[in-house]
């Protein structure tokens, strides 16, 4: 532990390990293990997560953007790097870089194999990506005739992947959909391997599927949320070690008397005497307003203040009246005692989206267990 005298996000590069090694547990030890650092490492530093990872012989990454890719070779890592979302200003970059693109559409595979031709590029790893129902990015089964003729014998490009992704695998109650799934991306993988010959790396699974659907485990599983510390079900969560805690401290105590109200549009009013702190951190940081007036509620010394009034820009309100606590004192609004999936779910929303949306403003500290 250390004193916090200002907000700090805390990456406990233990619990990463905890979690990589629970997940792998879940898998053959044969399947590979893809890594997702995209979105800063899930709002943590995804420089610092794929070291780490690195470190633990982890067989590969994946990011959203080439932007992404560019920055982890930046920082020296050297595993092989999936861009899950790569778009024709990138080309170049990702070949300068050696990252893999995902190829998800005629036209898309088309530029890139053009682009790699141009590079005098022979055997460049990519991967191609199937829609099986998520309907975002993707070929459809019936492009297979296509890739077979755009590729020709030119010798440019190889296919080191093909995958799909899940879109309810964390739903049980949508366990028909996600067997449907499975079903057409068998059924693709067949074609394809006929089509274009042996393919060494078949991915679909992410951390749910991993946990609810291992024997679609195929080649390789790709898994972001699960690393961080959540399973999308209290019973893995459980299991898993959340790898970031967002803390701060109380800044100021004021005491409130009845009628009177706090914070912009006076939208909190006393009932009665309250005492109230002030933190730290506000919507500009990744606390949306839509934790404010009630809504979610901070630990301080074990104990929950709810948040009071509107979320300010910098700074937010909490209700502390009849918890012992003095200005300096340690605030958690998750982490210990209080999950990221149990503070997100205040606001109607995920633990995804809370631990993406943390500013890059808010320190980031690490420790190893
Ligand atoms: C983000 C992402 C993942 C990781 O999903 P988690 O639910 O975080 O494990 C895997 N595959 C693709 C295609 C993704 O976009």
């Amino acid at each position: 532990m250390h004193d916090t005298h200002e907000t700090v996000l805390e990456i406990n590069l233990g619990a990463l390990e905890h979690n990589y090694r629970f997940l792998r547990s879940k898998i053959d030890p044969s399947t590979k293990f893809m890594g997702v650092v995209k979105a800063t490492g899930y709002g943590s530093n995804p420089l610092v997560i794929a070291r780490k990872l690195e470190s633990l012989k982890i067989d590969a990454l994946a990011v959203a953007y080439a932007s992404e890719g560019i920055h982890l070779r930046k920082g020296g890592i050297k595993c092989p790097i999936l861009v899950l979302h790569p778009q024709e200003a990138n080309f170049e970059g990702i070949i300068a870089h050696c990252l893999e693109p995902n190829l998800y559409s005629p036209k898309i595979l088309k530029t890139f194999h053009k682009v790699a031709g141009e590079a005098s590029q022979k055997d460049y790893p990519v991967h191609l990506k199937f829609n099986t129902g998520l309907n975002r990015l993707g070929f459809w089964e019936n492009d297979v005739k296509h890739i077979k003729e755009e590729l020709g014998n030119s010798g440019v490009l190889k296919i080191k992947g093909i995958l799909s992704h899940l879109g309810a695998s964390e739903d049980m109650s949508e366990k028909e959909f996600t067997e449907g799934q499975i079903k057409a991306f068998e059924s693709i993988v067949a074609e394809a391997e006929q089509a274009l010959g042996p393919i060494p790396l078949k991915h679909l699974l992410n951390t749910s599927g991993i946990l609810n659907y291992p024997n679609a485990q195929w080649s390789m599983v790709r898994s972001g949320i699960g690393l961080y510390g959540y399973g999308n079900d209290p019973k893995y969560d459980s299991a898993l070690r959340p790898v970031a805690s967002l803390k701060t401290i109380i800044s100021q105590l004021h005491r409130i008397e009845p009628g009177e109200t706090v914070g912009y549009n006076r939208a909190f009013r006393a009932d009665g005497f309250r005492t109230t702190a002030t933190l730290p951190l506000g919507h500009a940081d990744g606390i949306g307003r839509q934790y404010g007036n009630g809504k979610a509620s901070v630990l301080i010394h074990g104990k929950r203040a709810p948040i009071i009034g509107n979320v300010c820009m910098d700074m937010l309100m909490v209700d502390v009246t009849g918890i012992d606590c003095k200005e300096g004192d340690e605030v958690i609004l998750f982490g210990e005692g209080q999950s990221a999936e149990q503070f997100a779910s205040f606001a109607g929303t995920i633990s995804y989206e809370l631990l993406t949306g943390i500013s890059p403003r808010i320190k980031r500290l690490y420790r190893e267990s």
